[in-house]
């Protein structure tokens, strides 16, 4: 019997959402139909933020244009999603009503500066685009003095950033001889990449001692005062500043709520291993989700996740549509390659679906890590667009 030719919408082309649209047309015959919506005309490919700070990457090396998927067979809408009805199998943008067989919500986040909205006036960020863009003029012409990297909330994406940027920064001025440069790193964490583990904690604080950054650990911010350039925190500590980074707490994106979908909070509720939702054909992935992890902490945001999710959906997608029973999980694992300066980076891996806590390992820093992240970035850009 032929096969019912299947409509396939795909939410967001950030990392989670480009992998399933690529992976699926490679797999689907003509006759399925893969749409990718977002809200933006382009991609940018955010663990590159980094290097763009430091002068490394241009804006345009780290940004594609959707319209051009176009001539792999994914048809690319661009707009911003506004609703999902699931009883109906229809998503509302602010352009159209567009029907699915199968959904994939790969949305991301929204970065949350309602938590201490003095940071928007106070801080600058390379969380977004925008922000690390104006970074990369900041940071060149930075004369001396105090940077500060502050996490206000641990709930933010890629829970490394802080400690790659801090070992960035200051192999980017040491290379300039500048040695008046004091960077400090302010965070609620108890230790360095606790979730990690002690041992890791431990080789990460080495590094930063290596380093000369201070880590003011389990230091929570209570406010800012711009004038005097002091940050004042709840532990009654004053620490003083001339440039402040903040790394801004996330928060689910914006839409109605949809009990059937979503947490009191709004993240997807899914099955960790399938990341199915509680309808059959809707999938939710990456950063957009919410997964308990059995030593009762979430699974950190990162791209990897989404990455390794995305592949498990479009395979099982693939599996549906062709009627066959075969499916495969997500299996928790993941990686990632920490930036620690000169030129050289450590690789962080392991599976997080252990039973007790994740087990990592965290290898001592290579110049192979470093381009093996190249490499990825290269490949990213290069496979997808
Ligand atoms: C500076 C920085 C460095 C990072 N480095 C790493 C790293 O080294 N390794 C790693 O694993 N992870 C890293 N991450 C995290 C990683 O980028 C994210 O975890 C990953 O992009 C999540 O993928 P996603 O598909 O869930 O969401 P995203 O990639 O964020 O994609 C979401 C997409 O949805 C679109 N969208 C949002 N709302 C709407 C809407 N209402 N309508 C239509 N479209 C919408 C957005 O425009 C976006 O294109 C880093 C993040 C940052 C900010």
């Amino acid at each position: 019997m032929p096969i019912k030719s299947k409509n396939i919408l795909i939410l967001g082309g950030g990392i989670g959402g480009m992998v399933t649209a690529r992976d699926l047309r490679k797999h689907l015959g003509d006759q399925h139909k893969i749409i990718l919506i977002d809200k933006n005309a382009f991609h940018t490919f955010q663990p590159s933020y980094f290097w763009l700070v430091i002068g490394w990457r241009t804006p345009a090396d780290i940004t594609k244009p959707f319209a051009p998927l176009e001539k792999y067979g994914i048809e690319f809408h661009q707009g911003e999603v506004m609703d999902i009805l699931p009883e109906e199998q229809k998503v509302v943008t602010d352009r159209e009503v567009l029907s699915y067989d199968y959904l994939v919500i790969s949305m991301g986040t929204e970065n949350d500066f309602d938590v201490m909205p003095e940071l928007r006036n106070v801080s600058h960020t390379f969380y977004t685009f925008e922000g690390a863009i104006e970074l990369s003029k900041i940071i060149p012409r930075f004369p001396g003095g105090s940077i500060n990297i502050i996490v206000p909330d641990l709930d933010h994406k890629y829970l490394p950033a802080p400690y790659d940027t801090a070992f960035l920064l200051s192999s980017f001025y040491k290379k300039r001889e500048m040695y008046n440069i004091d960077i400090n790193i302010i965070t609620p964490e108890q230790s360095p990449l606790e979730f990690a583990g002690k041992e890791i904690s431990g080789q990460i604080q080495e590094l930063l001692d290596q380093n000369k950054i201070k880590l003011y650990s389990n230091t929570v911010i209570k406010s800012i005062d711009p004038q005097k350039k002091i940050i004042h925190t709840e532990n009654s500590h004053e620490i003083s500043y001339d440039l402040l980074i903040s790394i801004p707490k996330h928060r689910p994106i914006r839409l109605p709520h949809r009990k059937s979908l979503m947490d009191d909070k709004g993240w997807f509720i899914v099955d960790k291993y399938s990341l199915q939702t509680s309808y059959k054909n809707i999938y939710a992935i990456g950063d957009a989700t919410s997964i308990i992890l059995d030593n009762g902490k979430k699974l950190p945001k990162a791209g990897v996740f989404a990455n390794n999710q995305a592949e498990v959906v479009a395979y099982n997608i693939v599996q549906s549509i062709y009627e066959s029973r075969e499916k495969k999980n997500f299996s928790g694992y993941g990686f990632f390659f920490i930036e620690t300066g000169t030129g050289r980076a450590a690789n962080l891996h392991g599976n997080f679906y252990t039973e007790s806590s994740p087990k990592l390992t965290l290898t001592e820093p290579n110049v192979t890590f470093h381009w093996g992240k190249v490499v990825l970035e290269k490949y990213w850009i290069w496979r997808w667009f």
